[in-house]
C-alpha cells in the first residue's frame, strides 16, 4: 500500500531525530509484531509543563518513524500540543474505544484517515511512548494534568 507523501517525508527527513540534551522525561518503547522501537525525550518546562524541546529516536518502519517524526514537530510548534496529546491519547489502550481514538489521533496529524494508511502493528507505537511520558509527568505532578487518567499508558505495549 502507498504510503501518504505527508509521512514519507517524514520518514525520509525527520523532524529532531536524535536525543534531548536535557530531557526531563523519556520513554521508549517496542511493537513486538513488527519489531519497531520508538524513543521519545521531552524538555517540559518545570512552571508551565509546556513542551521545550521534543525528540524521537528509533529503529522503526516508515510509518512509526514518520509518526513520531510529525509528533514532535508538532509538540515543540505549538505550546498547548501536549495537553492536547495528552487527553486525545488517553483510552487509546482501552479496546472498546482505540480503534476511534486511534482515528482521531491520525486525523490530528493531517493523516486523515486509516484506510490511506499500511495496517501496520505498530500504528499507536508513538501515541503509547508519547503518552508513557505524559503519565510520567502527571505522577510527577499531578495538579497539573487533572484530566489524564485511565488505564496506565506507562504498560508495555
Ligand atoms: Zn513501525
Amino acid at each position: 500500500m502507498e504510503i501518504p507523501t505527508l509521512l514519507r517525508q517524514h520518514f525520509e527527513d525527520p523532524y529532531h531525530r536524535g536525543t534531548c540534551e536535557h530531557p526531563t522525561h523519556s520513554a521508549e518503547k517496542h511493537c513486538p509484531e513488527s519489531g519497531c522501537v520508538i524513543s521519545m525525550d521531552v524538555l517540559l518546562d518545570a512552571a508551565t509543563n509546556a513542551c521545550q524541546e521534543a525528540w524521537f529516536d528509533g529503529q522503526g518502519c516508515e510509518v512509526c518513524e514518520g509518526i513520531a517524526s510529525m509528533l514532535v514537530e508538532d509538540l515543540e510548534r505549538r505550546p498547548e500540543a501536549l495537553a492536547e496529546w495528552a487527553a486525545a491519547i488517553e483510552g487509546l489502550n482501552d479496546p472498546p474505544r482505540s480503534v476511534s481514538r486511534r482515528a482521531s489521533l491520525l486525523r490530528r496529524l493531517g493523516l486523515s484517515d486509516l484506510d490511506g494508511l499500511p495496517q501496520v502493528p505498530c500504528i499507536d507505537l508513538p501515541f503509547l511512548v508519547l503518552g508513557a511520558i505524559v503519565q510520567q509527568a502527571a505522577d510527577d505532578d499531578p495538579l497539573a494534568w487533572p484530566h489524564f487518567g485511565g488505564p496506565s499508558l506507562g504498560e508495555e505495549v
